[in-house]
């Protein structure tokens, strides 16, 4: 499998991810700065302020598995799926190259980790 693009498109996903969470992080920091100096409406200051935090939460996510799948294009297991070792579709590959599951078990874990109804 040729990975080479993959490679090239995570690895600017990590560059991205990480400036951007360094960002965030950041203007988190400066409202907290802005709240103590002006005492303005604290409310929502904390409101923005976790929105940030949230955002750079889910860049840590996805910074994590951008990271877990260059180690995979690495170790040359890249494009297949951590629980049978089946191929990735290529075309999930294109949509979502950090990708570590086949579709149906991404469906799994996706349902699993879904609250369950209860009746
Ligand atoms: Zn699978």
């Amino acid at each position: 499998m040729d990975v080479t693009g993959y490679r090239e498109r995570l690895i600017e996903l990590e560059a991205g991810l990480s400036s951007h969470m360094r960002r965030n992080v950041a203007s988190g920091r400066e409202q907290l700065l802005d709240t103590a100096a002006d005492a303005g409406d604290a409310s929502i200051a904390d409101e923005s302020e976790s929105e940030d935090f949230t955002e750079a939460e889910l860049d840590t996510t996805t910074l994590q598995q951008v990271q877990a799948a260059l180690r995979r294009i690495e170790n040359g297991t890249y494009g297949q799926c951590l629980v049978d070792g089946g191929p990735i579709d290529s075309k999930r590959l294109d949509a979502v190259p950090w990708a570590a599951y086949c579709t149906r078990h991404q469906k799994l874990l996706e349902a699993a980790s879904r609250p369950k109804p209860t009746l």
